[in-house]
């Protein structure tokens, strides 16, 4: 079994995707045309944002987050930016490509997300945002970062690579409760394995505010708003005709898709009995379950057993980010929770291609990797 079959996945649409990409061919317009927009308004209306933006991929949509507050007076180079040590490379390049400084913090044994109450100890007089990250498709959001968000003059930027769809139990900022919808602004990713996976690479902002949005559609142009009128230094990071074409034939599967995975995660939960693996509890709001990730100190082991069987597992992530190499300056801290947890995490196969059948195979072979 694979641990997750982007061919199977996008071949129940490849009809719809073979007609979207033709139009866009026959059209003639390529970058900045009709599709792109339609995409940006069906994504402000899926999670209720007034502004969506698309960008040339996840990363981007975060970097040109903060280079808009840079740009907009509201952080500057040497401001400080709290961030999980649980998370993707993305979301701590973000904030260092801007010259801001990453404060990593531990994360949340129960949620594995950002310990919102570390994040809140971490504050000092130059922290200027925090990231949650809305970890396997969990919303990384509690009345602690909304109090922050409002009362304290940090900005919230959501790293919502993996959570599109997932609502939480408590309001955003601006009483919305979907993901991409919680803070003052979200950085979205379309990579094919996401929930919503475009044929490539591309990424959006959303955001209700108007400065920002505007701000962030000029920088992802080269700075601009008007052709060859240039206000910032910015760069090109634009969402294409193509991927937005996909995209709007695959969004009209997403709750769906993630109603499947939400399927497929009560059967691991009600099948896995080993006592020895701790399962993930869905902990606040809809979880969409971009990824099952199950905890055991035989992780490499039942990883191993699993493999001999045939079922592709993989870890997110081996290493915190204190850990990494492009991240030496960072090696001194400990970060205790982050890195138990490292060698323990296992993600499963989880995907909407997947059967209940294919979960209790795997739910089995754990059970009786530990004799359960
Ligand atoms: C995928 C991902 C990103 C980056 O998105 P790209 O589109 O690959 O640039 C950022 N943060 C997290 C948590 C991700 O999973």
């Amino acid at each position: 079994m694979l641990f997750f079959d982007l061919k199977k996945i996008n071949g129940r649409y490849a009809d719809e995707l073979k007609r979207a990409a033709s139009e866009v061919i026959d059209s003639g317009r390529y970058i900045r045309g009709g599709a792109v927009e339609r995409f940006e308004d069906e994504l402000s209306a899926f999670t209720g944002c007034r502004y969506a933006i698309g960008t040339g991929n996840g990363l981007d949509a975060l970097r040109l987050i903060l280079k808009a507050y840079t740009e907009l007076g509201i952080m500057a180079p040497g401001d400080e930016v709290i961030l999980p040590a649980n998370t993707f490379i993305a979301t701590l390049l973000a904030v260092a490509d801007n010259g801001l400084k990453p404060v990593i913090t531990d994360i949340d044994p129960e949620t594995m997300n950002l310990d919102t109450e570390l994040a809140e100890k971490a504050i000092t007089s130059r922290t200027k945002a925090i990231i949650p990250v809305h970890l396997y498709g969990n919303c990384c959001w509690d009345g602690r970062l909304r109090n922050i968000a409002l009362n304290r003059g940090i900005k919230i930027v959501e790293d919502n690579a993996q959570a599109i769809g997932a609502t939480s139990d408590t309001d955003g900022i601006n009483g919305g409760r979907t993901a991409g919808h919680l803070g003052h602004a979200s950085g979205i990713s379309f990579y094919p394995a996401k929930n919503l996976g475009a044929l490539g690479d591309c990424g959006a902002v959303t955001t209700d505010d108007p400065l920002l949005a505007d701000t962030v559609r000029a920088l992802g142009n080269y700075g601009s708003t008007r052709k060859y009128v240039h206000e910032y230094m910015g760069l090109n990071s634009r969402m294409d005709e193509m991927q937005a074409a996909f995209l709007s034939v695959k969004m009209k599967y997403l709750d769906a898709d993630n109603e499947i995975r939400r399927g497929i995660a009560s059967v691991y939960g009600r099948c896995i009995r080993a006592g020895e693996v701790k399962k993930p509890a869905p902990h606040n709001g809809k979880c969409v379950w971009h990824q099952y990730v199950i905890r055991t100190s035989e992780r490499d082991g039942l990883q191993r057993f699993l493999a001999e069987n045939g079922v592709e597992t993989m870890i997110h992530y081996p290493t915190p980010l204190h850990r990494h190499e492009a991240c030496r300056e960072y090696s001194h801290l400990h970060l205790p929770v982050a890195e138990k947890y490292a060698g323990e995490i296992l993600s499963l196969p989880i995907s909407p291609v997947m059967t209940h059948a294919d979960a209790e195979y795997v739910s089995d072979l754990i059970n009786r990797f530990f004799g359960a």
